[in-house]
């Protein structure tokens, strides 16, 4: 019979550093485009594994000596490559027990995005359907967002990358975090070299009695930093495009505009090219590197996570 604790056991020893599971019934205020019965009606439970993004990931950057391994191995195969390989097992270990199980890797934009096609067919959502990886943890236990939106784990802050699973098993629910994580330092605000993550927090999402809160993004702002379109976070700008003045703060491009600018001009901006090619995927048309490296959302949160470590906080 499976049960939670056996398929905890089995996701971690196929390198799943967290783990947690939901009842579908902690959904019943997501919007049908971000449900899990959208995609798997049968849905009982929604299992979530993390893969934790490694420290030294953002080394290079920091440094200002190589650009590649946060992209490789805090966004590409390095920690997805783990992170997929865990999910594929966890599934055939559910299935090897009758259930059925299905995937819905974590993509953290795609909602912003909207959808990119019309339905399919009278009746249908329009493809595709994206749950929302973070409030996904959030339901199976393992934390809550921080205010920029990043989610936090008691066990790594805000370093890992998630995936999810939904299954018409039965399993045993992990209780909802309790504790309280970020303590609104502001660290990623005044740290965000794109200006992009507001002051408050101004969303809010409720599930079963528990308030998650994050602030409002400027996804085009970000967009445009994380790829290097911004001098406060990419040293390659004034090489690559002498003359060009453009200050992000005062960008008003959506998420799909910024995409679309960055994917026609990462061919003229010499190192984003480079970056690109560090990653085969990139190649084939996917995305310019990540050449901001979080330094506000993620990087100046773990230091500040670090700190209060250290001073015996956490
Ligand atoms: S990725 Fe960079 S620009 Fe985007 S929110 Fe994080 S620090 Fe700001």
């Amino acid at each position: 019979m499976l049960t939670s604790q056996k398929l905890k056991k089995f996701a971690k020893a196929v390198g799943a550093d967290l783990i947690g599971i939901a009842p579908i019934g902690r959904f019943v205020d997501a919007p049908a485009d971000m449900h899990p019965c959208s995609i798997f009606p049968e849905t009982k439970s929604v299992v979530v594994l993390a893969c934790r993004l490694l420290k030294g990931s953002f080394r290079g950057i920091k440094e200002g000596t190589d650009w590649y391994s946060y992209l490789i191995y805090g966004y590409g195969p390095g920690i997805y490559g783990t992170l997929v390989d865990a999910t594929y097992r966890t599934k055939k270990f559910i299935e090897s027990f009758g259930w059925e199980a299905v995937e819905s890797p974590g993509k953290a934009a795609l909602y912003e995005m909207g959808p990119e096609r019309a339905p399919v067919a009278d009746g249908k959502l329009p493809p595709d359907v994206t749950i929302s990886m973070r409030l996904a943890a959030a339901a199976a236990g393992l934390g809550e967002l921080g205010h920029s939106k990043v989610f936090l784990t008691p066990e790594f802050g805000p370093r890992q990358r998630f995936a999810i699973i939904l299954t018409d098993a039965e399993l045993e629910p992990d209780p909802l975090y309790e504790g309280i994580l970020c303590d609104n330092c502001m660290k990623c605000v005044y740290h965000c070299p794109g200006r992009a993550i507001g002051q408050k927090k101004n969303i809010t999402a409720e599930i079963e009695g528990r308030l998650f809160s994050w602030a409002d993004l400027d996804y085009g702002k970000c967009k445009l930093t994380h790829w290097g379109f911004n001098k406060d976070a990419s040293p390659f700008m004034v090489k690559d495009l002498p003359g060009l003045s453009m200050d992000v703060v005062e960008q008003t491009m959506t998420w799909r505009e910024a995409f679309d600018f960055g994917h026609t001009l990462a061919k003229e901006v010499e190192y984003i090219a480079l970056t690109a090619k560090g990653n085969s995927e990139l190649e084939h048309g996917g995305s310019p590197g990540s050449i901001c490296g979080a330094r506000g959302c993620i990087q100046a949160c773990v230091e500040h996570w670090e700190s209060r470590k250290v001073d015996g906080e956490l």
